[in-house]
């Protein structure tokens, strides 16, 4: 098992609507080795949720080399990225993108059975993540029935559900205030230490950043050194 879980060279995107283009990662090169929680720091429109569809393997277009857990994935199609998206890869979405009539561990449940795990150990394993998110008593409860940051830390068992190595996060506590922003960082931030996960987290926030183990910084489509 090589120790770089994601490796980006020369990434590029730019998008183009009638006739003006615009470059919005330029050449982007980028690391994560296994266990480290990276900070994607950047302004807004910086280019950050591009990087991480394109690293999700969510968006094509791109030019360049993503390489995941030592396998370059640039080339592959749509059931090979699906494939490697389902075992190597969790997200954790700025708005949780819940689905909205299933219940809480539920919720947490369903990405373990599409991967093919066992309705019996998906439940354990969900309600064991809900329990340390402080959700043991909320697993009925629907999305609705939920705050925002109960939301969102269903939100966090579910990229983690099936223990991916690395997990992708897009402003994971951007629509929740400044003392419950803290609070679902902590517990994402432990959850995935424990697990020994990777994680790349998109955020405009620098006191988030400051407390993970090192930032990338976005500007004018590259990574400053
Ligand atoms: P960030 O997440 O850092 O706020 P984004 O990656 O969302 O930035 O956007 C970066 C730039 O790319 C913005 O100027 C945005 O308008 C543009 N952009 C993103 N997605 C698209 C798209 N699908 N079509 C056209 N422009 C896009
Ligand atoms: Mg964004």
């Amino acid at each position: 098992m090589s120790d770089m879980i994601l490796e980006l060279t020369a990434l590029r995107r730019s998008f183009t609507q009638g006739d003006v283009t615009i470059d919005v990662l330029r050449g982007v090169d980028a690391h994560l080795k296994r266990g480290e929680i990276v900070a994607l720091l950047g302004p807004s429109g910086s280019g950050k949720s591009t990087m991480l569809q394109a690293v999700g393997l969510l968006e094509g277009g791109f030019d360049g080399t993503i390489r995941i857990d030592g396998a370059d994935v640039t080339q592959y199609d749509q059931s090979e990225r699906t494939k490697t998206r389902r075992e190597k890869i969790g997200f954790v979405y700025q708005f949780h993108h819940l689905l909205p009539d299933f219940n809480a561990i539920e919720n947490v449940v369903l990405p373990q059975l599409i991967r093919g795990t066992a309705q019996a150990d998906a439940e354990e394993r969900a309600a064991e993540l809900l329990g340390r998110l402080g959700l043991g008593e909320r697993l009925q409860h629907k999305p609705s029935k939920l705050s925002g940051g109960e939301q969102q830390r269903v939100a966090v068992a579910r990229a983690l559900a099936n223990r991916p190595m690395l997990v992708l996060a897009d402003e994971p506590t951007g629509n929740l205030d400044e003392a419950t922003a803290d609070r679902v960082f902590d517990q994402f931030v432990s959850l995935v230490r424990d697990h020994g996960s990777a994680a790349l987290v998109a955020t405009h926030n620098e006191r988030l950043a400051a407390r993970m183990d090192r930032v990338l910084r976005l500007h004018d489509g590259r990574i400053e050194a």
